[in-house]
């Protein structure tokens, strides 16, 4: 059955040699109950660990069933162990934190037995032993004798064909002792049974064969026996702890210590919390940020004007010398030298189109083109107008009117399409009606208090007076009839062009273009104020549209070709005349662009793309920008950004600081758990499962820690939130992103692992038979 071949078991301590097991050469039968006798230190533990593949030999050979085990592999004897032998120590070794059963089960789990079979198997072990009615109590439920009577079971749940015995009666009192001894004689009917003891009497009283040890050699063997066995059918089931045994046995373990896990979750999480909490405030003041700049830049586009000033500072008049000359110089002045006509031709207009959409999704074109417009009111067409100028002021014609204000026709301008729908929904609230959706809604914004332009309503139409209150049904659905040139003009014998009677058969041409006020829009904060101006609000695409309505009518050709004003007949300048030109919608040239980034950073990548179209141009041709918003503020993300990462630097520090004190924890439990680790080896589990066993103790403490920083983070951000508010006006800034939780509690979990998995491949490492006799 088993052959022991000239063994030698050296062990150099120092400089000193143990010579423990010396040439050892012996035989033992499939079926008998051998007791090793001999003083202490003579060799007979490491010649029964030998056995029992805890401690493998330095030299010779053991035979099993005629297999020599000289090429065992690690894993060939950890399945040895697991499947042909059991173990039993004087002082139980017992798994404290395990229930009996689970005890008795551990070689099955570790051999992958099914969860009925194990289950059966260990209870007739357990009732084979006598210990049927204690099975649900606990292993620190019992007396010494029960213990061992565990271990027993544990020992012969499995079938092994060898039981090792190390002094099973060593702790147990001499009553006790007989029955502990007539179990294992009762077992040795079954299987080889081979057992240390330094009482004589024990064994001659049980043994049926005795062998004698001193000085790591037998002495005396009272029954030898020679093997001759050439079999080599000895086939082993290798064995596998599942990660989720390892957890198991962990936070069976760590149940053991709830207050210390608890404090030791509690002191790694402050990493996770400090993060976490970094995050949540620069995550919301970043989204402040944005807002504000979004806000800014809303106001304050970057703007192309047709005429523009360069913005250099103008030259101090202080350190000009006083003249002593007779003659006087004629000068042009800062002002005017400073303006720049811009060319805004096609070429550019492509240019700024191709602005990565990125950068900036909204851009507005706005056009000097005046419109005809005309409204029914009480059953009477009236001209009207998208102005905020008071029109009694300023009686002039419609024309020279227009062109006298800056602003050409009035009315706020928005971009059309999608993005100006979502430029408008980002800073205004709609308080009636809804947004518009096509180039023929036309808007009415109102401030925050819900006031808007009087003069915009007086130009629309309506009669009422500063402070007059109006309801929004009133206003919403107002439809306004667009009038091409054609229809609007006729032209005299003189060539000279008169507006028709403004009168219903011109109001209901049906080539007319019918625009309705789809909506009231608020601005949503005060700071967002002024992006458009209060009163009537059209899309781009509607002044695009008329363009090509007008572009070609009879009016704008004789414009065209005529040196004076075709309305009023008084001689122009080609700069006046173009103007008409485009007032009357013969130009498809802006007269201004307004560019809308959405942050400053991307502000500046626009105003550099911008300034790449100049290079290499003449002065003339360079097209020069305003950037109002520049001068305005310059709180930028870079310094938030900066600020985040010193203060997750220093989180960091504390994280580390949390592994660190995982790694010493993680080496405690080691440390703690060095015989349960001895235990587990007897049993068949492989280095990796040891390893396991502490990697699932720190996954569970990661887990943990990540849980409990990220839930005190979360709770934390409700105080901070109440300070901020109370001292900034800002509501709601610190906010902990759901995804930013989840990464935090992954890095808690896999830091943690790896903080301990040093110490878990430490407790691998450890020898089996030095594990068992650490106390
Ligand atoms: P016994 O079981 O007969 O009391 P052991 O087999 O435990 O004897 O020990 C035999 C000898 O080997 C002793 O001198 C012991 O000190 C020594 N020994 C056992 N294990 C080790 C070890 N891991 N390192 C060094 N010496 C050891």
């Amino acid at each position: 059955m088993l052959e022991l071949k000239h063994i030698k078991k050296y062990f150099y301590v120092g400089d000193s040699v143990t010579k423990a097991l010396d040439d050892v050469s012996v035989s033992f039968r499939t079926k008998e109950f051998v007791a090793i006798l001999g003083p202490s230190g003579s060799g007979k533990t490491t010649m029964l660990n030998g056995i029992g593949g805890l401690d493998i030999y330095d030299s010779g050979d053991l035979v099993i069933k005629g297999k020599s085990t000289k090429d065992f592999s690690e894993s060939d004897w950890d399945a040895y162990r697991n499947n042909s032998v059991g173990f039993i120590f004087q002082s139980y070794n017992i798994i404290g934190h395990l229930s009996i059963l689970d005890n008795v089960e551990m070689g099955m789990t570790l051999s992958g037995v099914d969860n009925a079979e194990k289950k059966e198997k260990a209870v007739k072990a357990l009732e084979r032993v006598g210990l049927g009615p204690h099975m649900n109590k606990k292993p620190n439920q019992l007396s010494g004798g029960q213990m061992q009577r565990v271990a027993i079971a544990r020992a012969i749940a499995n079938d092994p064909e060898i039981l090792l015995c190390d002094e099973p009666t060593g702790a147990l009192d001499t009553e006790t002792s007989v029955q502990i001894m007539e179990l294992i004689k009762e077992l040795s009917k079954e299987r080889l049974v081979i057992m240390v003891t330094h009482n004589p009497d024990l064994a001659k009283q049980y043994a049926n064969r005795i062998i004698e040890f001193a000085d790591g050699k037998i002495q005396h063997d009272s029954n030898p026996y020679q093997e001759d066995l050439k079999d080599d059918k000895f086939a082993l089931k290798k064995t596998k702890m599942t990660f989720w045994t390892a957890l198991k046995l962990s936070f069976t373990n760590i149940k053991t210590k709830k207050a210390r896990t608890f404090l030791t979750a509690f002191a790694s999480s402050i990493g996770i919390i400090s993060i976490a909490i970094v995050l949540a405030l620069s995550s919301g003041f970043q989204t402040q940020i944005d807002k504000t700049q979004s806000n800014t830049l809303a106001q304050f586009p970057i703007t192309i004007s047709q005429i523009a000033s360069n913005q250099t500072a103008p030259t101090s008049n202080k350190d000009k010398k006083t003249s002593k000359s007779d003659k006087i110089t004629a000068k042009k002045s800062e002002a005017d030298k400073a303006t720049h006509v811009n060319k805004i031709n096609k070429k550019y207009i492509n240019y700024v189109n191709n602005i990565n959409p990125k950068l900036s999704k909204t851009i507005t074109y706005s056009y000097s083109t005046g419109m005809n417009l005309l409204r029914e009111v009480n059953g009477k067409v009236k001209t009207v107008k998208f102005s905020n100028t008071d029109s009694n002021a300023n009686s002039a014609n419609a024309m020279s009117s227009a062109m006298a204000t800056s602003t050409g026709v009035g009315g706020s301008v928005y971009p059309g399409g999608k993005n100006g729908q979502s430029f408008l929904k980002k800073h205004y609230k709609v308080i009636s009606g809804s947004l518009p959706t096509t180039a023929n809604d036309i808007v009415l914004i109102v401030d925050k208090d819900n006031s808007t332009n009087v003069n915009a309503l007086k130009n629309l139409g309506f009669s009422v007076k500063d402070g007059q209150k109006l309801n929004f049904d009133k206003l919403v659905g107002t439809q306004v009839k667009v009038v091409s040139n054609n229809n609007y003009y006729q032209k005299l014998p003189t060539n000279n062009f008169v507006p028709n009677s403004a009168d219903s058969s011109m109001y209901n041409n049906s080539n007319n273009t019918t625009l309705k006020i789809s909506g009231i829009l608020r601005v949503k904060s005060s700071s967002s104020e002024n992006i458009l101006a209060s009163g009537v609000a059209y899309s781009d695409q509607l002044t695009k549209n008329i363009i090509k309505q007008n572009e070609n009518s009879d009016i704008v050709t004789a414009q065209k070709a005529s040196k004076s004003n075709v309305i009023t007949g008084e001689t122009v300048d080609a700069t006046t005349k173009s103007s008409l030109v485009s007032y009357l919608g013969g130009s498809k040239t802006p007269s201004s662009i307004m560019i809308y980034p959405n942050t400053f950073k991307n502000k500046d990548k626009v105003l550099s793309y911008l300034d790449k179209y100049n290079k290499g141009k003449s002065k003339s041709d360079k097209v020069v920008y305003t950037d109002l918003a520049g001068s305005v503020s310059n709180l930028t993300g870079g310094l938030m950004d900066a600020i985040t990462y010193v203060l997750i630097a220093f989180a960091g520090i504390s994280l580390v600081t949390s592994m660190i004190m995982i790694s010493i924890i993680t080496y405690t439990s080691v440390l703690e758990r060095t015989k349960e680790i001895g235990i587990l080896k007897a049993l068949g589990a492989r280095k990796k499962d040891i390893t396991r066993v502490f990697d699932a103790e720190t996954t569970i403490l990661g887990v943990a820690s990540g849980v409990l920083g990220v839930v005190i983070a979360w709770l934390a951000t409700f105080p901070i939130n109440a300070v901020l508010k109370s001292m900034t006006d800002l509501s709601n800034v610190a906010q902990l992103n759901p995804v930013h939780a989840l990464i935090l509690i992954i890095v808690s979990t896999v830091l943690t692992v790896l903080g301990g998995h040093i110490p878990a491949r430490m407790a691998a490492k450890k020898d089996a038979a030095t594990a068992l006799r650490s106390e």
